[in-house]
């Protein structure tokens, strides 16, 4: 939704093709960095995000015996951003308002109930996409491909791209509940990631619900980890509260860190899910695909307008988005994950000292609220615009 609506934006004439018949609403990613909200600011769509998201300036690095370990505020960089905070908004609001805004836009063809079987990259440039939707099969011929078909991508199998990396051993299970945890646990900040190396937790606040994320072990059925009975047992666990918890939503989900060998062939590319996937522990999995989004469609229109070399933009895209997929998102993630499991008692305890440092010296600090922004690889690597062309921040006026 966001490559083609930044496409729209471009000028690009661009038909979306997606699988299902309307978008989806399911509960997944919630967290909105500064980083991202500058590039969606081209877009139109961050007044409505503010107005109908949570901005959450401090999150907390917990333990579950030792309580407060961390405090961390995003207001450290008010000076270089205007978005200094995380917009807590359930990403399918995002899809929707953006769908509304394309079904109205000349330009745009939204092709729903449709599923992409396979991607051929033409010998003398761009690719036929194969189809079938409730005409039966056809093939679109395109000049560019942008795969954004989520983690089993049909395009990135079609390619024979690898998918290369490893699965947790536990899952991970989401659940929903309207009752106010900073009620029943008072102190928690809006956004809390919570160490223990028996059970982590992450508790965070969006506007419709408290959502905790918990470990469930390989030997527990996903019928039994979604019961209501446990789903209770691990809510009074968090915070006993008389009564139970009405619990509004619960997903099982499999976590893992892998990226594609490559992000592109030919004039095919792909994007956000398709190309890296990681753990949800720092909040940068939908965002670094939006960032991937804005990256190449910018440089597309570069090439269609005849101010950009397809081979160089293409190429550049997919050597820089890599980088950030391997150095900043799986490397960050994958440390955010282990301090929140680490059982050895000596790590944990470094891990924690580590970030009380880091919190108590406002250099450190602002240097990882950067990075935790997704503002660093921002800065340092651009996202698609040329040499010489501002940074999105000093582009983007704030909303
Ligand atoms: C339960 C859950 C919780 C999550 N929580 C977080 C979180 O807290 N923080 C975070 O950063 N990330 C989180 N994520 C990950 C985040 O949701 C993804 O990173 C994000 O949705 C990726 O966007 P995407 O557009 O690349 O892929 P997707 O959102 O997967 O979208 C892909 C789209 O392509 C469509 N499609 C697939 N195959 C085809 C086909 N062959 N033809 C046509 N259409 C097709 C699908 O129907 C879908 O609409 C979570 C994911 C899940 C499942």
């Amino acid at each position: 939704m966001v490559a083609a609506a930044s496409l729209a934006r471009l000028d690009v004439p661009v038909v979306l093709v997606e699988a299902e018949d309307e978008p989806k609403t399911d509960w997944r990613a919630s967290t909105f960095h500064a980083a991202t909200l500058e590039l969606l600011s081209g877009l139109g769509v961050v007044e409505q995000m503010h107005a109908e998201g949570l901005q959450v300036p401090i999150y907390h690095f917990r333990d579950r015996r030792d309580g407060l370990v961390a405090e961390f505020d995003f207001s450290l960089l008010a000076d270089e951003t205007p978005y200094p905070y995380r917009l807590q908004l359930n990403q399918q609001h995002l899809v929707r308002m953006l769908h509304r805004q394309l079904a109205d836009t000349p330009g745009v063809t939204l092709l729903f109930g449709t599923r992409v079987t396979g991607v051929e990259p033409a010998p003398g440039g761009g690719a036929s996409v194969l189809v079938e939707g409730r005409g039966g099969a056809s093939a679109l011929d395109a000049a560019h491909v942008i795969g954004a078909d989520g983690a089993g991508s049909t395009v990135r199998r079609s390619l024979g791209v690898g998918f290369t990396g490893y699965t947790y051993p536990e899952r991970f299970l989401i659940a929903s509940t309207t009752i106010d945890l900073s009620e029943a646990l008072p102190g928690i900040a809006d956004v809390n990631y919570v160490a223990d190396p028996h059970e982590w937790l992450f508790l965070l606040r969006t506007v419709e619900s408290w959502r905790a994320v918990w470990p469930v072990p390989p030997e527990q059925s996903e019928d039994e980890a979604k019961d209501e009975a446990t789903l209770q047992r691990q809510f009074q666990g968090v915070a006993p509260r008389p009564g139970g918890y009405p619990i509004v939503d619960r997903q099982l989900y499999r976590v893992h860190q892998r990226v594609a060998e490559t992000f592109r062939a030919g004039d095919v590319v792909l994007i956000g899910d398709a190309a890296h996937i990681n753990s949800p522990m720092g909040g940068v999995g939908l965002n670094s695909g939006i960032h991937d989004a804005m990256d190449v469609t910018r440089r597309i229109a570069r090439i269609r307008s005849g101010e950009g070399d397809a081979e160089s933009e293409l190429s550049t895209f997919a050597e820089l988005r890599h980088r950030v997929a391997v150095e900043y998102v799986q490397a960050d993630t994958q440390r955010n994950t282990q301090r929140l499991m680490e059982t050895d008692e000596a790590r944990r305890r470094a891990s924690h000292d580590e970030m009380r440092a880091i919190a108590t010296d406002p250099g450190r600090a602002r240097a990882y609220m950067r990075r935790a922004s997704l503002l660093e690889s921002v800065r340092r690597f651009g996202i698609g615009l040329p040499p010489g062309h501002p940074s999105p921040s000093e582009a983007v006026p704030a909303h």
